[in-house]
């Protein structure tokens, strides 16, 4: 479903992003994991077109991801994203939040965008508070709403960057509940994460980074049981 060729980031001399290529299969469930500062974020945001690559290519069920290009924001909105902090629009409810871009971008009506809106609410458990403003959510809501959110524009894959990162403990859980559900409904999904209980349980496959490049790639059992390099292995000691 994406194929990314050779991508390259620099953030003037520093390579982010160092000549990475990976695949992601329909329906798969990887994450990408590495100490901070190892291109993590930015591998996803080159992918969903937020940072822009000096050098590589992104492809989408094979088209190429070129904002030149006239298909490009109908192919962009095939990828749902979850931001670390949420990213609600602050003055607006959730409900608003919710139904902005399918009446704006998809053109849907006000009565559909709601409904489909509502929908996604219930699923994430938070119907209740549709006529909330996000300042009244915790940020365990706060994020449910988020990927509820990006559920409504019906992607085909969803990118999510350290979604709980800004959780407090007790509110991590309801979130991956969440994405462990999407999971099993069969949705193809990318993880930047540093829970390593989801991501030995959940994902099929996990790629880690260090210094911008991919330096394992793996079977989440294989990887987690017997970790091919040393890097990885120093990694998994420290953060298990
Ligand atoms: P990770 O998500 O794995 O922690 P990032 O992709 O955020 O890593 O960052 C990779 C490297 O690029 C880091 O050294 C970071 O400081 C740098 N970087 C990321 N974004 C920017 C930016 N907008 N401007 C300058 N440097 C950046
Ligand atoms: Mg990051």
């Amino acid at each position: 479903m994406i194929k990314v060729e050779n991508m390259t980031k620099q953030f003037n001399s520093l390579k982010a992003v160092d000549d990475v290529s990976l695949e992601i299969k329909k329906g798969e469930i990887v994450c990408l994991i590495g100490p901070s500062g190892s291109g993590k974020s930015t591998v996803l945001r080159c992918i969903h077109g937020l940072e822009k690559p000096e050098k590589g290519a992104v492809y989408l069920n094979d088209q190429l991801l070129d904002p030149k290009e006239e298909h490009y924001r109908e192919l962009r909105n095939k990828m749902g994203f979850v931001f670390q902090h949420f990213n609600l629009f602050p003055n607006m409810t959730v409900l608003e939040n919710l139904t902005l871009a399918p009446i704006q971008v998809m053109k849907k009506s006000k009565e559909e965008a709601k409904e489909i809106a509502c929908q996604y609410l219930k699923r994430v458990g938070l119907l209740d508070k549709k006529d909330e403003y996000p300042n009244k959510l915790s940020g365990g809501q706060k994020q449910r709403v988020a990927i509820a959110r990006s559920l409504c524009m019906n992607p085909e894959i969803m990118l999510f960057d350290e979604p709980t990162s800004a959780l407090d403990p007790e509110m991590v859980i309801e979130v991956l509940e969440v994405m462990q559900e999407l999971a099993k409904e069969g949705m193809t999904m990318v993880v930047v994460t540093h829970e390593m209980g989801f991501a030995r349980t959940v994902a099929d496959r996990v790629i880690f980074l260090e210094d911008g490049k991919i330096i394992e790639e793996n079977s989440s059992k294989a990887f987690f049981s017997q970790p091919k390099t040393e890097r990885a292995q120093d990694f998994l000691n420290k953060v298990m």
